[in-house]
């Protein structure tokens, strides 16, 4: 019997248990892949070594304030020995055909740089930050009355009626909309992919929220991603928990209403666990999935009208040399092949894609020793690739198609960095089938449910599910992002062990 059993082991899964640990609590971790921390782990090939879900955080900075907020916790709920390097500042850079525009932190150094640079704009930059404070206060206010206990959250809804009302249900386009000047309005909404919703269907609040969390600062984790699983887990077994690897959940335990425990498969036996709370940090769509039929069932009908977000196909490139001489530094590249940045990689074997972001992990780290990394991303539909992920009989060679897109997506990186290609030594690619096998994202998402303006509504993405005792994290319930995710975790936990809310105040 565990005091709590808490399902998969990326950040959301691994703040959850640690937070619990720190209250002394037995946690059992069950994580289905053979490596730990979901989109934080990493992966070597030969000696280059390639980071999976993290190429920037928000929350990291050193100061007192809330942009370091990420940092306590972490601090708190790990081992102490986690460390943060900042980005370059500009940290994001827009690049739209002869056209390109570095976004650097704090928001007044962005707001000034708009202005010096669309002169003619003032009254529309002027609205764009003044709405996008009024989302994001919408937006915090909606996931607090969502999530914290029912009658805090009842009484914030009350009191932020008008202000969630004229917010939750705009989108980026409806705001985009509202600006003249083509660039400027590629530059404000470039950078959807960090949720992955394309502006036609990306909340609002979303968006204000996502690009505001780096107005403190961009950072990485020093010594990489990986770092995040070595320093929390170690918290969750010195409390006398365990996190077992190669450990797939098919099914959670509901006894007499209540969530039970969980039966799951290791090593070719099937082991049940006992706990009274359950944590789930598998995503919405792999929960319900786990639960017996007839169980909960308006939270399933809720949970069953959202669906899986956008897939992406990553490219990892292997390079030798010292990449500051080809003129790239710790910032990240978002780069719009035409000034309407708001398009989904729909054709990935008959079109390049209309978006691409380009980041170079080893200039991020302090500490890295082992030869240079790139890392190109593109936001698809997986629809290009649902032959492989349902399975259907005459699908076609998929390692083919992957060859395929892979070469089409390194030309294009080449046409863009032309200096850098020629000193690429390895390349290769990850699409939607990787990211299911190896995090279990329905339908190879990339970021769980679907990011739209009726997730925030919804009912079935509360921590608190139907089923008493079984709790939902990570970012499904919080948002896209790993610190999103982490603190989804932690709210899930302290909604089993309250004495932790006060700690969130860190
Ligand atoms: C390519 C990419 C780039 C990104 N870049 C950034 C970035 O720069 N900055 C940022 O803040 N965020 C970024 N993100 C988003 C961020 O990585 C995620 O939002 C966050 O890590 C999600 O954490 P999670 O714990 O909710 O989910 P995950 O990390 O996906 O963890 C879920 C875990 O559950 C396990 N699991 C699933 N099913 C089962 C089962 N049945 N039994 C047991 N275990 C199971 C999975 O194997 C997985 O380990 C990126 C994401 C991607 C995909």
């Amino acid at each position: 019997m565990w005091d709590a059993i808490v399902i998969g082991s990326g950040i959301g899964g691994m703040g959850a248990a640690g937070a619990l640990a720190r209250r002394g609590k037995r946690v059992l971790v069950l994580e289905q892949h053979t490596v730990p921390g979901g989109q934080t782990q990493t992966f070597r090939r030969g000696d280059w070594v390639f980071a999976t879900g993290v190429h920037y955080l928000s929350g990291c900075s050193p100061d007192p304030g809330p942009g370091g907020q990420f940092r306590r916790l972490l601090e708190w709920v790990g081992d102490g020995t986690l460390r943060f390097a900042p980005c370059a500042n500009p940290y994001d850079i827009v690049r739209l055909p002869g056209f390109e525009f570095g976004i650097p932190y704090p928001e007044a150094a962005y707001r000034q740089a708009l202005e010096e640079r669309f002169p003619d704009q003032h009254a529309a930059i002027a609205r764009w930050f003044t709405h996008c404070e009024s989302a994001r206060k919408a937006g915090f206010a909606l996931m607090a009355a969502h999530n914290l206990p029912p009658l805090l959250g009842w009484g914030l809804r009350l009191l932020r009626a008008a202000q969630i009302q004229a917010w939750s249900g705009r989108t980026l386009a409806d705001e985009l909309r509202e600006i003249g000047d083509p660039r400027l309005r590629a530059v404000l909404g470039a950078r959807w992919g960090d949720y992955g919703a394309p502006p036609e269907s990306a909340p609002f609040i979303e968006h204000a929220w996502v690009t505001g969390a780096y107005n403190d600062g961009a950072y990485y984790p020093v010594g990489g991603p990986a770092r995040f699983a070595q320093s929390l887990l170690a918290t969750v077994q010195s409390a006398g928990g365990e996190c077992r690897l190669g450990a797939t959940v098919h099914r959670i335990l509901v006894n007499h209403a209540k969530v039970a425990g969980v039966e799951f498969e290791q090593g070719g036996e099937t082991i049940i666990a006992d706990a009274p709370h359950v944590i789930s940090a598998m995503g919405l769509a792999n929960t319900v999935a786990c639960l017996d039929e007839g169980i909960a069932p308006e939270w399933r009908t809720a949970a069953g009208r959202l669906v899986p977000g956008y897939g992406y196909v990553a490219l990892y490139l292997g390079l030798e040399g010292d990449l500051a001489d080809c003129g790239v530094n710790s910032a990240n590249h978002w780069i719009s092949e035409s000034v309407d940045a708001g398009h989904l990689w729909r054709q990935p074997a008959d079109e390049d894609a209309p978006v691409l972001f380009v980041s170079f992990p080893s200039l991020k780290d302090p500490t890295w020793e082992g030869p240079p990394t790139a890392e190109v991303l593109a936001i698809v539909d997986q629809e290009a690739f649902a032959p492989w992920l349902r399975g259907e009989k005459g699908a076609g060679d998929y390692l083919a198609f992957k060859d395929w897109v892979t070469e089409r997506l390194f030309a294009q990186f080449g046409r863009h960095f032309p200096e850098l290609a020629s000193r690429v030594r390895f390349k290769e690619a990850a699409t939607p089938l990787t990211q299911r096998r190896f995090v279990g994202a329905v339908d190879g998402a990339m970021y769980g449910t679907e990011m739209t303006v009726e997730r925030f509504g919804s009912d079935a993405l509360r921590l608190r599910t139907a089923v008493p005792g079984l709790l939902l994290s990570g970012q499904d319930v919080m948002g896209p992002g790993v610190q999103a995710a982490f603190m989804g975790g932690l709210m899930a936990a302290a909604t089993v062990e309250p004495a932790l809310w006060r700690e969130l105040g860190r």
